[in-house]
């Protein structure tokens, strides 16, 4: 059985997914036909993927053959699942649970394209009402507490084998570390200022401008003050809301607009650095009302975090969280400010 355990000092979740015999051996076909040159997420090559969970398709097509836009799929090697009861339980001090939840696949073009920066706007704003369309189908089931949606472009941040543009979504019955730190940090700026922390930031960024890299009607992409990560970039909506799949149709076209935009920026001035990039959101309150997320929706504001992975991780940021960054955000900005696109 696949479980998920938490760290009794620290509070920090692991996953244990434990891969089926069966599904294993799926990954290992994929991997096959990559090998032989053939892209199990083109379109026409449906069948070399699980069945889909979601697609945008036109009204002709069936579901697993081509005709689509956006296709979603579980992932082959899942650390997650969906079908499992949640049954909490204790090993003594040690709390674990069943590793209730969902790990898809969501395919960004039936063309052959690596990179999102290099798809078209309108394609982008595709990509985007699929993540929405599945965080809200997600969010109805009040055990899956957050849900995530990420990238890994490139080797060095954990991209599979296949070039082909994908992003991928997790969601899971727990309040993961990083994401509780900002919660309970919006929510201690809140419960001070009665204002949120990030629409502050906003404000203050707008108004100097040092770290600001561009903007559009409805999005604004930062240095953060404090970036980890050389060239990390936030993209925040200038409108305050805790959760992504509010986002209007309107809003979704500037955010793909806005995305592209920063992805190609970074893409030109670091040379197609390899990246991740999350979505930050707030969680499922679906099923808990009051207690700790009784201020959430006023609190806590979505945005996505992008992350160049061209600077290696070592020993000493791994090992104390403490980041070292030879850029300044400041000098960062610019950088990116001064892109010709
Ligand atoms: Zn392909
Ligand atoms: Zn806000
Ligand atoms: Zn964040």
């Amino acid at each position: 059985m696949p479980t998920i355990r938490r760290d009794p000092i620290t509070g920090r979740w692991v996953i244990n997914p434990k891969i089926k015999d069966k599904l294993h051996s799926s990954l290992l076909d994929m991997e096959k036909l990559v090998d032989k040159g053939i892209c199990p997420f083109c379109e026409g090559h449906e069948k070399s993927t699980p069945p889909e969970i979601f697609a945008l398709r036109s009204k002709e097509s069936r579901a697993d053959g081509p005709g689509w836009e956006v296709r979603v799929v579980p992932n082959v090697s899942p650390a997650l699942r969906v079908e499992l009861e949640l049954d909490r339980r204790a090993e003594r001090m040690y709390d674990m649970m069943n590793a209730v939840g969902a790990h898809e696949v969501i395919i960004e073009t039936p063309r052959h394209v690596a990179d999102l920066a290099d798809l078209e706007i309108s394609q982008i704003t595709k990509v985007i009402e699929t993540y929405r369309q599945r965080i809200m189908d997600l969010k109805k089931d009040g055990r899956l507490r957050s849900i995530f949606v990420f990238k890994n472009y490139g080797e060095r941040a954990g991209s599979s084998a296949i070039k082909h543009a994908h992003s991928q979504l997790i969601a899971v019955s727990v309040t993961p570390q990083s994401l509780k730190e900002e919660l309970m940090g919006a929510k201690e700026y809140y419960d001070y200022r009665k204002r949120c922390v990030y629409c502050d930031i906003i404000k203050q960024e707008l108004t100097f401008k040092k770290r600001v890299i561009t903007e559009n009607t409805h999005f604004l992409a930062i240095s953060p003050f404090a970036s980890r990560f050389n060239h990390e970039v936030w993209i925040l909506p200038k409108k305050h809301s805790a959760d992504f799949e509010n986002v209007g149709q309107e809003e979704a076209g500037s955010l793909a607009a806005l995305l592209k935009e920063v992805l190609l920026r970074l893409k030109v001035f670091l040379n197609d650095p390899p990246y991740n990039y999350i979505l930050h959101s707030g969680p499922n309150r679906t099923k808990r009302r009051g207690g700790a997320w009784k201020t959430l929706s006023d609190d806590y504001h979505w945005h996505i975090e992008i992350m160049p992975r061209y600077v290696r991780i070592d020993g000493f940021e791994w090992g104390t969280g403490l980041y070292i960054n030879a850029a300044t955000p400041e000098q960062a900005a610019e950088n990116l400010r001064n892109v010709k696109l």
